[in-house]
């Protein structure tokens, strides 16, 4: 080896393509650090790989070349600023999209996502969610195809989020318990293909809808930065969890880890479908809210969105309040366990929860403080969920992680 010249010193003689070749392994971890904001320049880029400037310049150019960022060589430098800017790195405007779909008690809604989790066009369908998972599936891949048709944005692959724990590695909805499915339902196989049916190229995958907003959160949202991340969200129906540890979502040995929804409580409550009692599944949910309230729950708005509504506009009124208060406690209690065992370095909350979080955030603190032992004096950050619509943007994360694994590859490829 000492025989040859250091390619660092062949100056003109080394070309892009050489210094590419060298960079390629540096592709998906530099499109990952441009996906989730954190190499908004090349000179950050550069630091963040730990590889020349000319590599970085090479590896950008690539990112560039297939469609996905975009390199601003002369960005405005600010007025009397010594020194040239490094290069600005921006996502490309028009870049592909992953398919991202999600079903819910209340219905469905498709959606296509681009790098950065940005959202580029969404169509939700509001309908009875029919008990054969099939037919749903196929409705929501048609709006997504249909949107793909509006848009003309090339499709990297597609993801689904469902409210139910989905087994690894048949992708089975295993209780699917606030949709009339059938229980194992193999959901990521019927929705893999719709996707072929509908034309759509690219790989499907499917997950549990709370897991994958906390991925979201992790990526784009309110967990940016934590290490050890716990996310505990209502969705229409129930309560879920879920851990990232690591930038990667942990799920157990079969998929099914975080199941949180079926820690008692309240030991004297209600009955739940699991054939316990008092699970915060049961206890904390949006319908809990509403009867706790004294509300009779119409058929006519979701249930989490009648929920929202009455702590954010009618939380004068005692018995919304006391209701409130009431799930907050519940809450807290659950969240306090949960930080005993899970040691997290920052909680997040979503739907009801982010509610009742920001309707007393004092409250539901001290509950988690004086409940736990790693909690007390306030230990463990409880923040709300930031993003819109963060369970649809995890599904996408699926779609896209081929592609940020492998960026060359997955998109030449097809
Ligand atoms: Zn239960």
């Amino acid at each position: 080896m000492s025989g040859k010249a250091d390619p660092r010193a062949a100056g003109e003689g080394t070309t892009s393509r050489t210094r590419l070749d060298r960079g390629r392994g540096a592709l998906g971890p530099a499109l990952e650090l441009v996906h989730t904001g954190r190499a908004p320049t090349r000179a950050v880029l550069t630091a963040e790989l730990g590889v020349t400037r000319a590599t970085a310049g090479a590896v950008a150019a690539e990112l560039e070349a297939l469609g996905l960022i975009r390199v601003d060589a002369r960005p405005g430098a600010a007025a009397g600023s010594q020194g040239r800017p490094s290069h600005r790195l921006q996502l490309a405007e028009d870049g592909p999209v992953a398919l991202a779909a999600q079903v819910h008690a209340d219905g469905f809604r498709a959606a296509l996502v681009g790098l950065g989790g940005r959202i580029v066009a969404t169509a939700p369908g509001c309908e009875t969610v029919d008990a054969d998972p099939a037919k749903v599936l196929g409705s929501v891949v048609e709006a997504g195809a249909e949107l793909l048709r509006e848009t003309g944005r090339r499709c990297v692959g597609a993801g689904l989020a469902v409210p139910s724990a989905v087994a690894e590695p048949a992708g089975l909805a295993l209780n699917p318990l606030h949709l009339a499915w059938p229980a194992g339902a193999p959901v990521r196989e019927i929705f893999a293909e719709c996707v072929r049916a509908a034309g759509i190229t690219g790989p499907a995958f499917a997950a549990n809808d709370v897991n994958l907003a906390a991925l979201a959160e992790h990526r784009h949202g309110a967990g940016r930065g934590a290490r050890d991340l716990l996310c505990v969200a209502t969705g229409h129906r129930g309560v879920g969890g879920a851990l990232v540890l690591d930038g990667r979502l942990h799920t157990g040995s079969s998929g099914l880890a975080l199941e949180v929804g079926h820690l008692t409580v309240n030991p004297e409550g209600r009955p739940c479908h699991c054939g316990s009692r008092g699970c915060l599944d049961v206890e904390a949910d949006p319908l809990a809210f509403l009867t706790t309230a004294g509300h009779d729950p119409g058929p006519e708005v979701s249930l989490l969105k009648q929920a929202n509504d009455l702590i954010r506009h009618e939380y004068a009124d005692p018995a919304v309040r006391a209701a409130a208060e009431a799930l907050i406690d519940r809450l807290g209690l659950g969240l306090a366990g949960l930080v005993n065992i899970l040691n997290p370095d920052r909680i997040i909350l979503g739907g009801l929860h982010r509610t009742l979080l920001d309707a007393d955030p004092e409250r539901l603190r001290a509950v988690v403080a004086d409940r736990s032992l790693w909690g007390q004096s306030g230990g463990v950050p409880i923040l709300a969920c930031s993003l819109d619509h963060n369970s649809l943007v995890g599904a996408a994360e699926l779609a896209w992680q081929p592609v940020l694994d492998d960026p060359l590859g997955a998109l030449t490829a097809a």
